[in-house]
């Protein structure tokens, strides 16, 4: 059983790394390929890093969890302007895969469209872990390595991402 997570990932996070451990845990998959969704994105707020960034995020929060990283693929892919064909195109990229391992009711919806099996993860600490959450708190000054792994958190302040997150967020 080989299943597919999507996510953008800006920045991964402990809900996302969760979302992967139980998959190869309780989900009963085998491997996962995580997909870097819209992997041409970077540099704005809502998508502040580049898919090098993230993937290089993913991989260091993986192994800091103890996740087996040959049971892991990680594969960005950008987005195209067609939802309808978008499952055929990851089919063209991707490993082969058996399901999707996804909350995101767009996803979902394409998914089983196709016929895929859908598995829903269980939520870890939704009203913590978040991106969008993570982001606020890097634009205010919070805590948001409280968030993520060290390791990622080491990885963000080496590339300076909150001074970057912080600069495409001002106006002219
Ligand atoms: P995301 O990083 O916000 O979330 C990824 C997944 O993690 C989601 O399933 C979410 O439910 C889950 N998650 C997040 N926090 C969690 C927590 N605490 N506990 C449990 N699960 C948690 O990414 P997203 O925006 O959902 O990513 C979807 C990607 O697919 C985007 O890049 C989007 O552009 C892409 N997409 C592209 C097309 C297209 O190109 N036409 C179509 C559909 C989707």
């Amino acid at each position: 059983m080989r299943g597919v997570f999507v996510g953008r990932f800006q920045p991964p996070h402990f809900g996302h790394f969760s979302v992967v451990k139980w998959a190869l845990g309780e989900g009963g998959f085998e491997e996962v390929i995580v997909v870097i969704g819209s992997a041409q994105e970077s540099h704005t707020v809502r998508n502040p890093f580049t898919a090098g960034e993230r993937f290089e995020m993913i991989v260091r929060g993986l192994r800091e969890m103890g996740i087996d990283l040959r049971r892991v693929f990680i594969v960005p892919v950008s987005d195209i302007a067609m939802n309808h064909v978008w499952v055929r195109y990851l089919e063209l990229l991707l490993p082969r895969f058996d399901a999707v391992i996804s909350r995101n009711p767009l996803v979902v919806r394409l998914f089983r469209e196709y016929g895929y099996r859908v598995v829903m993860p269980p939520l870890f600490n939704r009203g913590l872990y978040s991106a969008t959450r993570l982001r606020e708190l890097m634009l205010r000054g919070g805590d948001w390595k409280a968030l993520v792994p060290r390791s990622v958190a080491e990885f963000i302040e080496s590339i300076r991402g909150v001074e970057r997150l912080r600069e495409v967020a001002l106006g002219d």
